[in-house]
């Protein structure tokens, strides 16, 4: 049985050529980047290489890209990071009410430490408008943070708007761009940024790495302190393999972003409309064009997510319901409740989202399982046409 991943929004296998970059930083290349020895000026030398890569991926100067251990640090890092140097100025922040629990945990986080945080209310198609957000700022407004593509439903955020609208206002604006970074062209410059989360699983690095872009100037305190690593915003010692393996993949998403990205949205394209033409009662959850080339979202009335995956498994197919984070809690999707679907709607949702290894042919084989799993679960389901 062929196996085919469709989880790419959950992980990403390692690049082979990530993986060759990484291993000698495990082997003869040891040294600890602050040694004053060769060991240590080799390391050092490899880390500033992968700087420089992964902060031409989004058009950044590399002494703005801050080494984390992957991308929940980097929102809480931004977040906190950011909070906790402007309380003097100020104690309200913006979001969304479907960001990822990276950034809304850490909001709840704040609001105990006397933070006040609005979230916004996005649209069925899963936008936070603009014009909303400019309507949330208020005179102690010190951050927003919108992401940039939301990782359950696809729907890419007007950012350049809401990064104009920060800008005029002097408020710093941060987002998760854990699902665009290195699946779009993504550029700080051209959205308006002060900060950017980014994680080196989702595209094609290793796992346990992740990187901060802050905007030169931007006020911010690191939230752990140690040894003043990282220009003593990120103390630790340096995760050099890992740094490594996430410079050679932001290297190789810089080269094939674009191509790879019309090929995804022509797959995507074909397995949207086979599923869609041939199912009755299915939709599309998320926005119709503003979405990521690899994201697929799909509601099918009468069904249970959970045990079209567990079917589609059984074909050899990866697939999710909703975020791998939440899909274990079996509680509704925060992120389908904010886009206005109801119970049980949303337990009838499955997340496909596609990754470079995915062919033409995939797609054929995994719309007609799709289709022949939702017909015989519809066909036991009690709730089901009969
Ligand atoms: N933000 C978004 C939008 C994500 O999709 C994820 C992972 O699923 C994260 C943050 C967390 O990143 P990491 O797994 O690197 O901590």
């Amino acid at each position: 049985m062929k196996r085919i991943y469709m989880d790419n929004a959950a992980t990403t296998p390692v690049a082979p050529e990530v993986l060759q970059a990484m291993l000698p930083y495990f082997s003869d290349l040891y040294g600890n980047a602050s040694s004053l020895h060769s060991f240590g000026i080799e390391a050092r030398a490899a880390i500033e290489e992968a700087r420089s890569k992964v902060a031409a991926l989004i058009n950044a100067e590399p002494s703005e890209i801050y080494f984390t251990s992957g991308g929940t640090e980097s929102d809480n890092l931004a977040l906190k990071g950011i909070a906790l140097k402007n309380r003097k100025k100020g104690r309200h922040i913006i979001t969304s009410s479907f960001e990822h629990p990276a950034v809304l945990e850490v909001c709840r986080a704040l609001t105990r430490l006397d933070y006040d945080v609005t979230y916004l209310p996005v649209t069925r198609d899963g936008l936070v408008e603009p014009d909303v957000v400019r309507a949330a700022i208020r005179h102690d407004t010190i951050l927003i943070s919108i992401m940039h593509a939301n990782n359950e439903i696809g729907t890419i955020q007007p950012m350049h708007e809401i990064g104009q609208i920060a800008r005029e206002k002097g408020i710093y604006f941060h987002s998760d761009g854990v699902q665009t970074a290195g699946k779009i062209p993504v550029d700080v410059e051209a959205l308006g940024l002060d900060a950017l989360s980014i994680s080196g699983h989702k595209l094609y690095g290793p796992k346990g790495i992740g990187a901060l872009y802050v905007r030169k100037g931007v006020k911010i305190e690191s939230i752990q302190q140690g040894g003043g690593h990282e220009g003593g915003l990120r103390s630790g010692t340096e995760n050099v393999p890992g740094i490594v393996g996430l410079g050679r993949a932001a290297d190789m998403a810089k080269e094939t972003v674009t191509d790879e990205a019309k090929r995804q949205t022509a797959l995507r394209d074909r397995l949207k409309e086979a599923v869609l033409g041939r199912i009755d009662e299915s939709w599309l959850n998320g926005h119709p064009s503003q979405r990521l080339p690899s994201n697929l979202n799909f509601g099918f009335r009468y069904i249970e997510g959970e045990s079209l995956i567990l079917l589609l498994d059984a074909r050899g197919i990866a697939a999710s319901t909703g975020s791998a984070c939440s899909s274990k809690k079996l509680a509704a999707s925060h992120v389908l409740t904010a886009i206005g679907l109801g119970p049980v709607e949303c337990h009838g949702s499955l997340r496909v989202t596609l990754g470079r290894s995915n062919t033409m042919e995939d797609i054929d084989l995994v719309s007609q399982a799709i289709e022949e799993s939702v017909s015989r679960l519809r066909k036991m389901s009690a709730l089901g046409p009969r």
